[in-house]
């Protein structure tokens, strides 16, 4: 997860890709900026690997203090890490071995796919094999039928068997399981070699769409996870298309949903003027639009402030823009306009009159 090679088809988001293949095929220039959440969660993994990984010969101190004083650490990440230490440990026998942030070549199944498994456990006495996926993230994530844990377990099987030769594969116990401490979601499921086998028959027609360049678009659940949602037209389209149109009034059925429809409404809105500021900031322009800087007064010195205050008889004034409201303009100047000092605001999108 820590990794720094790119798949060009992540098997974390292999359910989006898998359904839509145009989310991984279409010109990278669509494709969002990381987020902070995502940022987030890489240095939650990170320090939960450093955690994972430190031994008697190393305890990976300098690396963790470096994690600890990157301006995203929160002080929770030790908690929410350490329990999934916790967690592991409760996975393991006396005969498990544990691999960390396992590379996984997942090639045979799919060219150019590879990833890395946050946590493989694997006891050779008792035959089985836990796949763990740490989520950082308050999305829930579930661990059944889901192709990024059934990919792992497919690589995490020729990892395993490449270790241990002598293993019938058609034996081993395998239970794949997301550990998402944010949200206290917990869950994991059994499956068999065999499953897998069956899984990737029935996925292989998708992964030739994807293989064979074939640009589709499907909207579905799984548009909530991509990161070309500014740039996608079925995305929109779909999700503006509220039930305003029924002939009858709205059920409440109906405004639940509109109201989870306009909660994603806002977050692609939000995304949009991000992503517009951003654009017109590298000088690009969207007809009607504009950036609109408003500047931020704050006083110079309060203290002095207080003392004009006082000496005026006026209550005490927390800004200057209460201040200016209060006087008016021209005993405003008079009385406090050398104490006003003005920074650059965050720029606006503003439309053009
Ligand atoms: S937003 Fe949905 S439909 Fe559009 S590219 Fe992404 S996954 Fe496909």
């Amino acid at each position: 997860m820590t990794g720094t090679k790119h798949s060009k088809y992540p098997p974390s988001s292999a359910f989006r890709w898998l359904n839509c293949p145009a989310s991984v095929l279409l010109s990278p220039d669509d494709i969002e900026e990381d987020t902070t959440a995502a940022k987030e969660g890489t240095l939650a993994h990170k320090i939960a690997e450093l955690k994972l990984t430190a031994d008697f010969w190393n305890d990976n101190k300098e690396e963790l203090e470096d994690c600890r004083s990157n301006p995203l650490y929160k002080p929770e990440m030790e908690k929410h890490t350490d329990n999934y230490l916790k967690y592991i440990d409760s996975n393991k026998s006396s005969t498990s071995k544990v691999f960390v942030e396992t590379e996984l070549d997942l090639s045979k199944y799919m060219p150019g796919l590879f990833g890395t498994c946050d946590c493989i456990i694997y006891d050779n006495v008792l035959n089985r094999l836990d796949i763990i996926d740490f989520k950082y993230g308050f999305g829930k994530v579930e661990c059944k039928d889901n192709p990024q844990l059934m990919f792992y377990a497919l690589g995490a099987i020729d990892f395993i068997k490449n270790k241990f030769p002598e293993i019938n594969l058609e034996d081993v116990t395998i239970t794949v399981g997301i550990y998402q401490p944010r949200i206290q979601n917990i869950n994991s499921n059994f499956i068999n070699y065999k499953d897998l086998k069956k899984w990737l028959k029935r996925i292989k027609p998708q992964i030739d769409k994807v293989l064979n360049q074939k640009i589709e678009r499907n909207t579905g659940d799984w548009c909530k996870w991509c990161d070309r949602q500014i740039h996608c037209r079925e995305y929109q389209h779909e999700l503006m298309d509220c039930y305003v149109e029924d002939f009858f009034s709205l059920s409440d059925l109906e405004i639940s949903l509109n109201l989870e429809r306009l909660a994603d409404i806002e977050k692609l809105l939000k995304k949009l003027k991000a992503y517009a500021v951003k654009q017109i900031k590298a000088g690009h322009k969207f007809p009607g639009y504009k950036l609109h800087e408003v500047n931020k007064k704050s006083w110079k010195n309060e203290e002095a402030v207080n003392e004009i205050a006082t000496e005026n008889g006026l209550m005490i004034i927390p800004s200057p823009n209460q201040a200016l409201k209060k006087l008016g303009k021209k005993k405003f100047d008079e009385l406090l306009g050398d104490q006003v000092t003005t920074t650059p605001g965050t720029p606006q999108l503003k439309k053009e009159r």
